[in-house]
C-alpha cells in the first residue's frame, strides 16, 4: 500500500448493488474531480517506478487508461493500450479469461512493444483478478517482461491480487 492509501481509498466512493445486486461498485470519479487526489494518486506509482527502468506502462481498457497515460509521460516511457476485443485496428494477439458469467478477452497489437522490454501493468480495480492476470499473460506471451502489475483499489476478500502472485507476477495496490 502506498502512503497515500487511506487518503485515496477516503476519495473513492462505494456505490451498492451496481452495475447489478450484491457487486460494491468502486466508484473512483470523486478522486478524478480532486485535482489534489488525482496528483498524489499518480505520484504513488510515479514514486515506486521511477527508478525500475520500465519500458512500457501497460493499461487496461477503460479505466486503467486514466492512471496509465500520465504516469507513461512521468516516467518518459511508452504507453501500450490493453483493449477490450475488437478496439485494436491492426494485427493483435489475444487472451481469453472466464468471468462469472461467459467469458471476456483482451487484446494487444502484436508490435506493442520489443521482445523483453519491461513491462508496468496497470488498472483501476482488482476483483476476482481475471481481467489484471489475463493482460499480464497475455504481455508475457507477446515476449514482454512483466515488472509488476498495479492497481488502485485491491478488493482482498476476492483473491485476485493472491490469485495473480499465485501465477507468478509481483502486485502493488495504492489501496484496499
Ligand atoms: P476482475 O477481473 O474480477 O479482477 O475485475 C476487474 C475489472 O473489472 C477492472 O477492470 C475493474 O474496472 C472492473 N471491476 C470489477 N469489480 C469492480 C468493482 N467492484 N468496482 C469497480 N470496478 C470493478
Amino acid at each position: 500500500m502506498s502512503i497515500y492509501g487511506d487518503y485515496i481509498k477516503s476519495v473513492i466512493r462505494t456505490v451498492p448493488d451496481w452495475p447489478q445486486p450484491g457487486v460494491n461498485f468502486r466508484d473512483i470519479t470523486p478522486l478524478l474531480q480532486n485535482s489534489a487526489a488525482f496528483r498524489k494518486l499518480v505520484d504513488s506509482f510515479v514514486h515506486r517506478y521511477q527508478e525500475m527502468d520500465i519500458d512500457a506502462v501497460a493499461a487496461i481498457d477503460a479505466r486503467g487508461f486514466i492512471v496509465g497515460a500520465p504516469l507513461a509521460y512521468e516516467l518518459g516511457c511508452s504507453f501500450v493500450p490493453v483493449r477490450k476485443k475488437g478496439k485494436l485496428p491492426f494485427r493483435t494477439i489475444s487472451e481469453t479469461y472466464t468471468l462469472e458469467y461467459g467469458e471476456a478477452e483482451v487484446e494487444l497489437h502484436s508490435d506493442a512493444f520489443r521482445e523483453g522490454d519491461r513491462i508496468l501493468v496497470v488498472d483501476d480495480l482488482i476483483a476476482t483478478g481475471g481481467t489484471m492476470l489475463a493482460a499480464a499473460k497475455l504481455i508475457t506471451r507477446s515476449g514482454g517482461q512483466v515488472v509488476e502489475t498495479a492497481t488502485i483499489v485491491d478488493l482482498p476478500d476476492l483473491g485476485g491480487a493472491q490469485r495473480i502472485r499465485e501465477a507468478g507476477y509481483s502486485v502493488f495496490a495504492v489501496c484496499s
